[in-house]
């Protein structure tokens, strides 16, 4: 049978685009439809505008620290404006490089919505249909609200960006990587952020002491966190929200922010009509080579919900690539993937957590935390940790935890030792690099604890 294209792809983010230009590089017929702006949630509503804003929101305080440092200056105030106006046109750049990707490499596009038609049809918003020998489904996801009465007064990450002007106060409900780095990101910026998470201690999941130390430094830093705490009602009062909490408590906000979790875009697709097979949560289901129930479609990033970041959509979109247009059946490696939050300290993290380690065989543990000499010598009181979670048996370092500033860039090369199966005593015999904060990784000679 004759197609349209070798591949048709919905989904213009990371991991589409990124299938798209590899696949038409290996002389692929390809094509990409895409409803919003290309480069997806990463480029347009994350990972990207979510940096820069800490970037701006990390200057307030190095005025202070600088004049600790004996710098005659004097702080001003932030400008939103300024910063939104050199955001947009930095997103506008972006994705105009996200275009030309696509363009240069001659994958046709169709600025639309398109959905699934049949095992091998696509049908755009405008009616056309178009044949694919291959589709890859690269719709990613959304944020959701939990459903508490009065939750369409919130706002989610993606209204932040578009604010007309910077809140006096806010509250942040949630306790996830988005909720907590949103929480560091506008206390830098001058918001008075208050935040509710339901559970015991945020950033659920990752190591315990860590999560313990960001939110300890979180606190110091003026974020008034408040733990089992979530949002029972609310509605709005003038031009702010009003909010009752589970603790009793009556406020109210300029804003309300919901960063209570994601759902996969798979909605009015046409999937489950043509056999595709959905999961709990909304996600399509694949399997270990992103392949769907329909032997032709296959899915990559977060409408996969499998691990839900940028590279690793990137990855799997690479291996689809490899696997069906290059003949070499490869399956994406989702085994110790190194991550940061960026959180205000950040936290890098790669493997196991200490709790989750100690449930799979016994442990040692290696932490130290200390003040840093470049904030400490300004007066700051915050203390970074280094910490490596290390099997008994094997000797290899299982996990590896920092919280400091700069923890991501630390964590990324940490992270190819850890892949690597490098035990304790190859960090060990790694030489310090002095005067630094990461060298406390190499030099740390007895275990905190065994376990
Ligand atoms: P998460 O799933 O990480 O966190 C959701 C948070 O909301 C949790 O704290 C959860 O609590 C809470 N929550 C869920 N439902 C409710 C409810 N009904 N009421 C109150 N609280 C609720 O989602 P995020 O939106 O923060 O992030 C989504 C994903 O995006 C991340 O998992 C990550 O993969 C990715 N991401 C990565 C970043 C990075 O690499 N730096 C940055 C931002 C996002 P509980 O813990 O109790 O379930």
């Amino acid at each position: 049978m004759n197609f349209d294209y070798d591949l048709f792809v919905i989904g213009g983010g990371s991991g589409g685009v990124r299938a798209a230009r590899v696949a038409a590089q290996e002389g692929a017929k390809v094509a990409l439809a895409e409803e919003d702006r290309y480069g997806g949630t990463c480029v347009i509503r994350g990972c990207v505008p979510k940096k820069l804003m800490v970037f701006a929101s990390e200057y307030s305080g190095m005025v202070e620290d600088a004049q600790a440092y004996g710098w005659t200056v004097h702080a001003g105030g932030f400008d939103w404006d300024v910063f939104r106006g050199k955001l947009y046109a930095e997103l506008d750049r972006l994705e105009n490089v996200y275009r030309g990707i696509l363009k240069n490499n001659g994958v046709e596009t169709f600025d639309q919505r398109a959905k699934l038609a049949d095992a091998h049809t696509v049908e755009l918003a405008d009616g056309t249909r178009k044949t694919a020998k291959h589709i890859l489904l690269a719709m990613g996801g959304r944020p959701v609200m939990p459903g508490i009465p009065g939750d369409e007064n919130g706002i989610t990450s993606n209204d932040i960006f578009h604010l007309e002007k910077m809140p006096e106060s806010i509250l942040i409900v949630g306790g996830g990587y988005i909720a907590s780095e949103f929480a560091g990101i506008l206390n830098g910026l001058g918001v008075k952020v208050t935040q509710y998470y339901r559970g015991a201690q945020i950033l659920r999941g990752f190591d315990d002491e860590a999560r313990g130390l960001v939110s300890e430094e979180m606190c110091q830093k003026g974020i008034d966190l408040h733990l089992g705490t979530n949002v029972l009602e609310m509605r709005k009062e003038g031009d702010k929200v009003w909010v009752k909490a589970t603790n009793g408590d009556e406020r109210v906000f300029d804003h309300v922010m919901f960063a209570t979790g994601r759902a996969p875009n798979t909605e009015n697709m046409g999937l489950k009509e043509i056999g595709v097979e959905i999961g709990r949560k909304g996600e399509v289901v694949v399997d270990d080579y992103s392949q769907t129930a329909v032997p032709s479609v296959y899915a990559v990033g977060d409408v996969t919900d499998r691990v839900n970041l940028t590279p690793v959509a990137i990855r799997e979109g690479m291996a689809f690539v490899e696997t069906v247009f290059k003949g070499n059946p490869t399956k994406p490696d989702h085994e110790l993937i190194p991550t940061a939050i960026f959180t205000q300290p950040e936290m890098g993290t790669v493997g196991l957590s200490e709790e989750d380690a100690r449930e799979q065989e016994p442990i040692e543990v290696y932490a130290t935390s200390f003040k840093p000499m470049q904030q400490s010598f300004a007066g700051r009181s915050e203390r970074v940790l280094m910490k490596l979670v290390v099997s008994q048996k094997t000797r290899k370092v299982l996990g590896c935890h920092i919280v400091a500033p700069g923890a991501g860039e630390m964590i990324q090369l940490a992270g190819i030792a850890v892949k690597m199966g490098a035990t304790k005593e190859d960090f060990d015999r790694t030489v310090a690099v002095h005067p630094t904060m990461s060298e406390e990784i190499v030099t740390m000679k007895t275990p905190t604890r065994t376990a």
